[in-house]
């Protein structure tokens, strides 16, 4: 059942009925029923270091990024955006028009805020920049670059919010455990900008490496993506938004053919393979939750312009926020605005009132109503908070004395087992020569595992590694 347990579970919320009677039922076997055997020892060794994030579980986070749920709308990034009697500004990557859920988007959006405000403001006014990631610290080093007097107010300890990268000593290169990419590189993109600052980035071959469970290599077939793209133009044909996954059975998809083709992968597989690694890791959401006419296409995910910052990511914002004042591990609970001040309300009890402010926590925060807005927020805003999605992605880092694998390819995928939670791994060794692996989970198994403690996350990243530990590796389908 392993690969035909996506559509089902992925679907969820539809007809099982509708489900089951498009699906032919796999032939199954016949004769003298195998005797079971004990599982083969695994192959893969145990890590010297883990380092994992929780994103959907951290409360000044509360997902990973946004992203376009179903009747949501591009208008709504926007409205959100909107500020308030000139007052209260909002940003972060949630309200960026242009590349939502990415570094780019949070520091373009902060950036637009700031100049917003500083178009009303009077030389000399106070501003409080709530929230000291990518979004924040560009609003703030603005803000102050034009003469206002700024103090960021952040709930963590450290800058960066999403952007999360940790060096230790047992670790010979910087983690990452929030972003690690700079997507669309080129035009207006950061590399320019890490070049400037002397951290060290690469570029990163997108094209995959895909494996069978068996450790069997095998090019990736069109199908999965071809299947994505119809969805999505008939939902786009629709009188009204529907999700990708009435899409995907309103086009055929849950009658793809379950018979093993290629090394035993159906056509299914890779419709399954193609969410799994695609269209669910760029949104950390389920295909019933993703807007039909704006979840990202195959052919926008398949952007093959991307770099990998090695360097560290946090980089980027400790030269802005250096001369900065930022009051860490202080959380804003009540932002009360009028038409001449905003009085802000700390986790602590104490109270500040500057002349304007703005919002950068992420849109998980807002949704989760901790912060109390006084007088509440226009409807405009709060139907945008609600309506866009917070997708969960996310990563674990494993350290190996020495490499087990056998490929120099620097992006794994696997197709065949939908029971794999880690189905992208970045391979760090032809980057940076060390034996280091990135996993990726996202969707409806990463909010799973984020519940779990480190040993089973740590177990199910290494049962995804089976495929490229197999006796079986780098074997070409035939
Ligand atoms: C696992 C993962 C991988 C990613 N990969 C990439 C990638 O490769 N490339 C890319 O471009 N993007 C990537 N992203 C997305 C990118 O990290 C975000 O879009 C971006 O960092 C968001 O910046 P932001 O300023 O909008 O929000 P944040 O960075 O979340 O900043 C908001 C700040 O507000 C603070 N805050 C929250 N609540 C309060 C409160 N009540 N009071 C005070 N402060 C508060 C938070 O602590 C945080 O510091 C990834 C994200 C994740 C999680």
């Amino acid at each position: 059942m392993e690969r035909r347990t996506f559509l089902i579970s992925s679907l969820t919320g539809l007809s099982l009925l509708a489900l089951t009677g498009c699906v032919p039922p796999k032939p199954s076997p016949t004769g003298t029923p195998t005797p079971s055997t004990t599982p083969a020892p695994s192959l893969v060794p145990q890590p010297q270091d883990m380092l994992r994030s929780s994103w959907s579980d951290d409360p000044f986070a509360r997902g990973s990024y946004s992203f376009a749920a179903v009747s949501s709308t591009p208008q709504q990034r926007e409205d959100l955006a909107e500020p308030i009697l000139e007052r209260l500004f909002f940003a972060g990557e949630a309200l960026s028009d242009t590349a939502p859920g990415t570094v780019q988007g949070a520091r373009g959006s902060g950036q637009r805020a700031a100049r917003a405000l500083t178009d009303v403001a009077e030389p000399g006014e106070r501003v409080a920049v709530i929230g000291a990631g990518a979004a924040g610290i560009a609003a703030a080093r603005l803000l102050a670059d034009a003469g206002l007097t700024v103090l960021v107010i952040e709930a963590r300890d450290r800058l960066g919010g999403r952007i999360h990268t940790v060096t230790n000593d047992s670790w010979p290169i910087p983690v990452e455990l929030g972003p690690s990419f700079i997507v669309a590189s080129g035009a207006h993109s950061l590399d320019e900008e890490f070049t400037g600052l002397e951290v060290s980035h690469a570029a990163f071959p997108t094209d995959p490496e895909a494996r069978t469970p068996e450790g069997i290599v095998i090019p990736v077939s069109p199908v999965g993506a071809d299947a994505v793209s119809a969805a999505l133009a008939w939902a786009a044909a629709e009188a009204q938004d529907t999700s990708l996954a009435k899409a995907l059975v309103a086009t055929g998809s849950a009658t793809l053919s379950l018979t093993d083709g290629d090394a035993g992968v159906s056509d299914a597989d890779w419709l399954d393979y193609q969410l799994a690694t695609s269209t669910t890791l760029e949104s950390g959401a389920l295909t019933e939750e993703m807007s039909g006419w704006y979840a990202p296409t195959p052919e926008a995910t398949a952007a093959d312009d991307t770099r990998i910052v090695l360097g560290g990511y946090s980089t980027l914002l400790d030269e802005d926020a250096a001369d900065l004042d930022v009051l860490y591990s202080s959380v804003v609970t009540r932002v009360a605005h009028s038409e001449t001040s905003v009085s802000l309300r700390l986790g602590t009890g104490e109270s500040l009132t500057v002349d304007r402010a703005i919002v950068t926590v992420p849109l998980g925060v807002l949704k989760s109503d901790v912060i109390e807005f006084d007088p509440p927020l226009p409807f405009a805003h709060r139907g945008a908070i609600a309506a866009l999605g917070m997708g969960v992605l996310d990563k674990i880092w494993l350290r190996f004395e020495e490499p087990f694998w056998d490929t120099d390819a620097a992006l794994w995928t696997t197709v065949g087992d939908d029971t794999l939670d880690f189905r992208v791994w970045v391979n760090m060794m032809p980057l940076t020569n060390e034996p280091i692996l990135v996993g990726f989970v996202s969707g409806e198994k990463a909010v799973e595992l984020a519940k779990s403690d480190d040993t089973t996350f740590t177990d199910a990243a290494l049962r995804s590694l089976e495929p490229f530990a197999s006796v079986a590796t780098a074997t070409p389908a035939p």
